[in-house]
């Protein structure tokens, strides 16, 4: 879908967008006291905080509900800082509307449900707020562009994303998994669209913070949410991730900003001439692909003559366990070498099931 975007926030050169405020509204005091502290720092765009909290177990903290909405019309009129928070049903959009919040976003376990998401594009219907949509628990692109273009169909043009991380079972160090590619493969099809990463939700935990924000901005990322508590031992939610708007001062200061590109005559020209000889590998790359598969083809009609298997597992981990220790001494991940030779020894095991279905004898 053709989707005409504009900016959630308007960016100041030179820094990242950035959003920040604590994950739930527990206290007028408490979201006042971190709201004013966020205002002296002079780089926050935009005040979040979670009026309605959607948690896993009942019984939990579930939000403070509207009265919370008064509470951040307050921090506006007293710090300036423009608001968001999270609706996810007709209600919570009427009242956030009703209240003047800012910018609304669209939590994780709403992106990943078309029928709220639908329900959250009905009500907004007819009115231009901005809208800032989280990615899905799961890591399905189609369904984050699917809340966008629901999104967008309800005349919203100003839309950003937030990356959240995935849900991942098993070990990990993250408490959602960041698989960058996803978010990069989305503002590639949409270069418009704000991408904010919220190192909070990735992280999980205080000391991880900095890093995740940094790689985003690496990334060439709009900005980012972070969570920020007067005092997050206490938080009522997300205590453990959260951190102090003097410690998130301190992050901001030391994140490294960089540029897209540079004016430098040199810095132009080293640039292109390392782009070009990459472009030049890949082609070569390809070609050799290309090779393989016809030697892949050749087998395939090789085998099928005389009826052998197409896989023979035997040799695929002769393959796969020499290219891991060769990939090594190049300076490759066994990650890399496993992931892209199974691409490849996939590709192959396609053209040779291909030929095997063929009716043609000497296929
Ligand atoms: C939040 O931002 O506090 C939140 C609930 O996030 P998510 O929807 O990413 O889990
Ligand atoms: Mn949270």
């Amino acid at each position: 879908m053709e989707m005409t975007i504009r900016p959630v926030i308007e960016k100041v050169p030179g820094r990242p967008v950035v959003i920040a405020g604590p994950c739930s509204a527990e206290g007028e005091e408490q979201v006042l006291s971190t709201a004013r502290e966020l205002a002296k720092l002079g780089t926050v765009d935009l005040f979040r905080s979670g009026i309605w909290k959607p948690r896993t177990r009942p019984g939990s903290f579930e939000g403070v509900g509207t009265v919370g909405l008064g509470w951040l019309k307050k921090v506006k009129e007293e710090t300036g800082l423009k608001t968001t928070t999270e609706v996810a049903n007709t209600q919570h959009v009427f009242e956030a509307l009703k209240h003047n919040v800012d910018v609304l976003w669209l939590g994780a376990r709403t992106t990943v449900n078309p029928f709220s998401v639908q329900e959250v594009a009905d009500a907004i219907k007819g009115v231009d707020i901005p809208v800032l949509v989280k990615n899905p628990i799961n890591p399905d692109l189609k369904l984050w562009i699917g809340a966008i273009e629901r999104i967008y169909k309800a005349g919203v043009t100003r839309i950003g994303v937030i990356h959240r991380g995935f849900s991942y079972h098993g070990d990990t160090k993250y408490r959602n998994v960041p698989r960058w590619q996803i978010p990069i493969e989305l503002k590639r099809q949409f270069p418009d669209l704000q991408i904010i990463v919220d190192n909070s939700h990735i992280c999980g935990r205080r000391d991880t913070l900095q890093d995740v924000a940094q790689k985003a901005l690496d990334l060439n990322y709009d900005g980012l949410m972070t969570e920020v508590h007067p005092t997050p031992d206490e938080a009522w939610s997300d205590a453990a991730q959260q951190i102090t708007p003097q410690t998130f001062g301190e992050l901001l200061e030391a994140l490294q900003i960089r540029s897209l590109t540079s004016d430098n005559p040199e810095y132009v020209d080293t640039i292109e001439h390392l782009r070009h000889e990459i472009d030049e590998i890949d082609e070569e790359l390809l070609n050799l692909l290309g090779r393989r598969m016809n030697l892949a083809d050749d087998i395939g009609r090789y085998k099928k003559r005389n009826n052998i298997a197409i896989l023979q597992t035997e040799r695929w981990g002769e393959i796969l366990d020499r290219a891991k220790v060769k990939g090594q001494l190049k300076g490759l991940s066994e990650d890399f070498v496993s992931v892209f030779l199974k691409a490849v020894h996939q590709e192959s095991i396609n053209h040779q099931e291909a030929i095997m279905q063929s009716r043609d004898v000497e296929a």
